[in-house]
């Protein structure tokens, strides 16, 4: 059966559907990467804020007019993902032409779930959580060509309850991956020709196992041989510990990049946020990975408009932006989700005052982002060959510090894929940077 997915939301969600594609393949069923060619069409959806989630229902909206329109009659729909946990079997009432919902945990049961539906048309519902067993991590198995970095998970879930955040209701409590199965499944990518590995979880850096903490754990997939580079999202302030942020600079796959979520400046909306730590100890975290690692750069999550947020407030995550110098961030309003406790809170910040607040973000960060970027010109950056880059004969890929490189080279990508190459940064555009191979 030919099978397509879309996929919204986060990494983690772009992970999962990388093992859905390797879990219907080894049952025999092939991916494409059309919708009107699938006989299966899976959504994997994402609830963390409005917009994701309205895509993902308007996405099997597309797919039920065409079976309506007996374009597709016999499109075998199923919602996977966040909103599949949140609603269960509540998506029937609200979708009754998708046919399945089926929730991370549970992907192993997809294979089965399709031949039942194959053989019997009838709406199935697999949620839930499960302990975290091996298993339940489930690993990648194979690249595609040229793939050079690929992430692996190593925890799942999350108990901070953020009292704007659904993810504890939609992904379950924190489940931490033995390191041997970790270790194994980086040996295997690295054979495979991955030189670079993400380590994926909701609280990463919460990451502990017996006596194997998350430093240890950088500091002995560090050691293994092939491996180039190191990068782990998404981390919290909280568990930013001494032994984690003094790691950069001192590991030698250790990128000098990181995503550190801050959510706010202001102690008091930190603090209404559910958050559990303050401005100043951020600031002392961004301190230490700036002794640790002089160079880093340092990007964010925001939001604008929490309930109660003064102007005052926001003032404060201006500053913070400011005294930091993120490189980018990830900006939203807030929107309230439903089974968090910031839903019952007062949403008193109008919708014209939050559009107003994220443009003045934007403003900034763009500001910041593009000073940082003009800093590079004339700097010769280590590149790990990933790609074909936007021109002909030109190749692209990443800096350490996560910035994209394209670059004129007399190598096909066939021969340069996973090569560390110095490039002499020559210009810089809105969205990545060009330069000519030293
Ligand atoms: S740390 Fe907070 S924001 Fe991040 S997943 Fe957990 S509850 Fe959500």
């Amino acid at each position: 059966m030919k099978f397509y997915i879309k996929t919204f939301g986060c990494q983690m969600n772009v992970h999962d559907s990388r093992r859905i594609e390797e879990i219907l393949t080894r049952a025999g069923h092939q991916l494409t990467a059309d919708s009107k060619d699938a006989e299966l069409a899976l959504v994997n959806s994402c609830t963390i804020r409005e917009k994701p989630w309205h895509k993902a229902i308007s996405e099997t909206g597309r797919l039920r007019k065409r079976k309506l329109k007996g374009q597709n009659e016999d499109l075998i729909v199923g919602l996977v993902g966040c909103v599949a946990q949140q609603e269960g079997e509540n998506v029937f009432e609200l979708l009754s032409h998708v046919d399945f919902v089926v929730s991370p945990d549970n992907y192993t049961h997809l294979p089965q779930i399709i031949e039942d539906i194959q053989r019997e048309r009838k709406h199935v519902s697999v949620t839930g959580f499960t302990e975290g067993r091996p298993e339940d991590f489930l690993s990648i198995q194979s690249v595609s060509p040229y793939e050079v970095s690929a992430f692996v998970t190593i925890m799942k879930g999350c108990q901070e309850r953020c009292r704007y955040c659904i993810v504890p209701t939609v992904r379950g409590p924190e489940r931490h991956r033995a390191p041997e199965h970790i270790f194994e499944e980086i040996h295997h990518l690295v054979s495979l020709g991955v030189k670079e590995i993400t380590l994926l979880g909701q609280k990463v850096n919460a990451y502990q196992v017996g006596d194997v903490t998350f430093a240890s754990l950088l500091a002995r997939i560090d050691q293994i041989d092939g491996l180039e580079r190191l990068r782990f999202t998404s981390p919290h302030p909280r568990h930013m510990t001494p032994d984690v942020t003094s790691a950069f600079g001192q590991l030698r796959t250790l990128c000098e990049s990181i995503h550190l979520p801050v959510q706010a400046g202001s102690n008091v909306t930190l603090k209404r946020m559910g958050r559990r730590y303050t401005r100043e100890e951020y600031l002392d975290v961004v301190s230490r990975l700036r002794k640790a690692s002089p160079k880093i750069s340092i990007s964010t999550d925001l939001i604008v408009g929490f309930p109660g947020e003064t102007e005052a407030d926001f003032k404060e995550t201006l500053s913070l932006i400011r005294e930091v110098g993120f490189t980018a961030a990830f900006s939203f309003k807030f929107s309230p989700r439903p089974f968090t406790q910031a839903q019952k809170m007062d949403d008193d910040v109008s919708e014209a005052e939050k559009s107003s607040r994220l443009a003045r973000i934007h403003e900034l960060v763009n500001a910041q982002e593009s000073a940082f970027r003009a800093g590079l010109r004339n700097t010769v950056m280590e590149v790990l060959v990933e790609g074909k880059g936007r021109m002909p004969k030109q190749l692209s890929g990443r800096t350490r510090n996560y910035q994209i490189v394209n670059f004129v080279s007399p190598e096909t990508i066939e021969q340069a894929a996973g090569k560390l190459v110095n490039v002499k940064i020559t210009q810089v555009n809105p969205n990545s940077l060009e330069g000519e191979l030293v």
